[in-house]
């Protein structure tokens, strides 16, 4: 006996054939879908619909786990008019409808049942559109599934134009950023002493090396310090982490007078950001901003894997970088996801290995040939600057630390 074969629900809110085709592992299943979901899916926070997320609306309300997000929907929520998923907002519904809307229906319920049929968009005003392709817009399709922070399972899309690969629109950031740096992380201080090598040659070979520079998502500021170490003059910026190493000198120490861009003027000589692009969704918003702020941007992100089947991207699944344990990975780039930016923020684009380099179009003498010539130049400045006496331990203590978060999860089931 199992108490929700009681609990009473619009029948509208089951939809049979989305809940088979959400969950795999039911293909078996020689019970009516619908009993399956009174009797397991309610408690296992499984969606009944399109539209109701149980995880996301227990992440967002704050739901205790004891109590079936659906269940507490359906009696109260519902009525409060908290919001089910990403795919509906009573506020923009509301705002937009509430003149076709049967007086004493909820809102979501109203849109399931008639709103639907009538061409209703349960984000009329946002467009939520995760089938499009964050960077130039082309349509995706869904390549796998995933558990993010070991809970959440996410579906990854991938681009049928440039390749992009990104999840679906993150609701778990706040807490995959609880802690700023991932414990994991035993690049935190190696990255920023190898990108200062590269970063210094770079300014001295390309750009005027008594202009101001950024560094994009510089987390504790060590990168920063290093470069006016160096006699750079560098600011920081990040939003989520606290700046230790690097204080009075972030971009918000500026002021505003200086932070002003027009055509042709840019604040920073040179942006730099590493490991930062895939952290961000919906990535062109910030992109925009990064080219009106600076004139050149380095970055570093991993490029995915050429696929073994270009027909099928699911072994990306499998990919490290995705470094689903952390969840703050969630926009994944290929060359051609690269090139498009070039062209839609007019720079030009070279690349090395993990590095990108976004340099003005103007800029006097940066023409294809000393863009190949840098290329080169990065590739022996790798092996002047970087070589190791001993194997480094970098890769191995991250695995380290790996297997013991993934032990502790086990033992704690
Ligand atoms: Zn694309």
């Amino acid at each position: 006996m199992n108490n929700f074969d009681k609990f009473e629900y619009p029948s509208f809110l089951f939809d049979p054939d989305y809940y088979l085709s959400e969950y795999e592992d039911l293909g078996s299943l020689t019970t009516p879908a619908e009993q399956h979901f009174q009797r397991f899916g309610i408690s296992e926070d499984r969606k009944p619909n399109r539209y109701f997320d149980p995880k996301f609306y227990r992440s967002t309300y704050r739901i205790p786990s004891e109590t079936p997000a659906f269940t507490h929907f359906v009696t109260t929520g519902v009525h409060q008019h908290l919001d089910p998923s990403i795919f509906f907002s009573h506020q923009e519904y509301l705002a937009a409808y509430s003149k076709d809307i049967e007086k004493d229906v909820p809102p979501f319920y109203f849109f399931l049942k008639d709103g639907i049929k009538l061409g209703h968009s349960g984000r009329p005003t946002t467009h939520i559109t995760p089938t499009r392709c964050w960077i130039c817009s082309g349509a995706t399709r869904k390549i796998f599934q995933k558990a993010i922070l070991q809970k959440y399972d996410v579906d990854f899309f991938r681009c049928a134009r440039c390749g992009f690969m990104q999840t679906v629109e993150p609701t778990w950031l706040e807490e995959a950023y609880a802690s700023p740096l991932v414990s994991f992380d035993t690049g935190a201080i190696r990255r920023p002493i190898e990108s200062a090598v590269i970063t210094e040659d770079l300014i001295n070979t390309a750009f005027n090396p008594t202009a101001r520079f950024l560094d994009y998502g510089g987390a504790y500021g060590v990168f920063t310090r290093i470069m006016r170490d160096k006699g750079y003059d560098f600011y920081r910026q990040d939003k989520y982490a606290e700046n230790l190493f690097a204080r009075h000198f972030d971009i918000e120490d500026l002021p505003p007078p200086l932070m002003q861009s027009t055509e042709g003027r840019h604040p920073f000589e040179l942006i730099t950001a590493f490991e930062v692009a895939e952290h961000l969704p919906q990535p062109l918003d910030t992109f925009a901003e990064l080219f009106k702020l600076g004139k050149n941007l380095l970055l570093s992100t991993d490029l995915q894997p050429i696929l073994k089947d270009p027909s099928n991207a699911s072994e990306l699944s499998n990919w490290w970088y995705l470094c689903a344990l952390e969840g703050q990975h969630v926009s994944f780039y290929t060359h051609e996801s690269m090139l498009f930016l070039a062209k839609k923020f007019k720079r030009n684009y070279t690349t090395f290995k993990n590095f990108h380099l976004f340099t003005d179009e103007h800029n006097s003498g940066f023409d294809n040939y000393r863009i190949k010539k840098l290329s080169l130049w990065l590739k022996n400045a790798m092996k002047l600057n970087f070589p190791h006496k001993k194997k480094s331990f970098t890769e191995k203590d991250a695995e380290f630390i790996k297997n013991l978060i993934v032990t502790k999860a086990d033992t704690a089931k």
